[in-house]
């Protein structure tokens, strides 16, 4: 199926939370990676979200360019293209984007949604991440506010941040401090600011001790009930329209009994990147060690064309990182959920 374009993007949001399920956002940064996801998604009967970071978008776009709304908008144009041959909806993301950058990104990928919408295209991407959980809350929320009234007329959802996720993500590392857990207070703030715009949608990555990376089974302190406690204080202020789209950041090492409950507090969205870096990884090291004396042209030997070819080991990694995808979607819930109908 194409693309998802904004009403279903926005039924979808509605089902999982509704459903109790979430949808994985899966970082990719190459043709082969996005192929990936399709094939996940699409054998476990789910839709799902496909996201480029600022570091990804400029790895796609060449090392001797590195311009990373370029290589942004290859991604995307490449999977507006080849999710036709998938019986699921995707939609397309753009993940952590400091303030500093949004005029490297954001805006420019704003920029190219405009441009198609004047000439009657689709958006090129359904919804786009502004980080500013480095800044104090205020600023924050009055750069979101405008990036929202600009989204609301191109039917852009807006994610944003309050709080700040542990750990690394793309060379950004996260400080450890009492903002790890978003306080019922700081999403009061969001929803008196955000909801006033009207048709504005957005998502709230609020952060309950979240580390991006990867930590064994007991090193993250997650606490999900701040999300039912961040639902509990809006929904009574503002009434139940108001209930936040919940973004799950750095759920890697989380257990399966944490996702559930996050998901249980309206978390519709969970990002996966190392986990997924890891599935595609794994079987290239494999093959590599494998195949030593053919992927080397050890001592005068030529090697062995059939193995150093890199389609043979991308393939391998493209499946693996596909049954990883399938494996999100189960632990998510959404097996079986796709809203497309052949
Ligand atoms: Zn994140």
């Amino acid at each position: 199926m194409p693309v998802a374009n904004y009403e279903i993007y926005c039924r979808m949001l509605e089902r999982a939370r509704e459903g109790h399920f979430a949808y994985p956002a899966m970082n990719v940064t190459s043709l082969t990676t996005a192929n990936a996801v399709l094939k996940g998604l699409a054998e476990s009967k789910s839709d799902g979200i496909i996201q480029v970071s600022t570091g990804g978008g400029a790895f796609a776009s060449g090392v001797a360019v590195k311009d990373m709304a370029l290589g942004a908008i290859s991604i995307a144009e490449h999977v507006h293209r080849v999710a036709e041959r998938y019986p699921i909806y995707v939609a397309l993301h753009t993940d952590h984007c400091q303030a500093d950058k949004l005029d490297k990104l954001v805006i420019p990928l704003v920029e190219e949604t405009e441009k198609r919408r004047a000439a009657g295209k689709p958006n090129l991407f359904n919804s786009h991440m502004f980080d500013g959980s480095a800044l104090p809350l205020k600023e924050n929320l009055d750069i979101a506010v405008k990036l929202l009234e600009r989204f609301q007329k191109n039917d852009l959802i807006l994610e944003i941040e309050a709080g700040v996720v542990g750990g690394e993500e793309d060379g950004v590392v996260g400080k450890a401090s009492e903002k790890l857990y978003t306080t019922p207070e700081d999403t009061l703030e969001v929803a008196s600011r955000l909801n006033t715009i009207k048709g504005g949608r957005y998502l709230l990555a609020a952060t309950f001790g979240n580390v991006h990376g990867v930590y064994k089974p007991g090193h993250v302190k997650l606490k999900p009930k701040v999300l039912k406690e961040c639902q509990e204080a809006v929904v009574k202020k503002y009434g139940e329209a108001a209930r936040f789209y919940l973004v799950f950041h750095g759920g890697s090492g989380s257990s399966v009994e944490e996702i559930h409950e996050a998901i249980d507090y309206g978390v519709v969205k969970m990002n996966i990147d190392t986990d997924m870096q890891y599935a595609f990884t794994r079987p290239i090291a494999d093959h590599m060690f494998r195949n030593y004396d053919g992927v080397l042209k050890v001592d005068g030997e030529v090697g062995n064309k059939k193995t150093y070819d890199p389609r043979s080991y991308l393939t391998l990694a493209e499946t693996a990182m596909a049954e990883r995808v399938k494996l999100a979607v189960t632990e998510l819930k959404g097996v079986g959920t796709t809203m497309y109908k052949a």
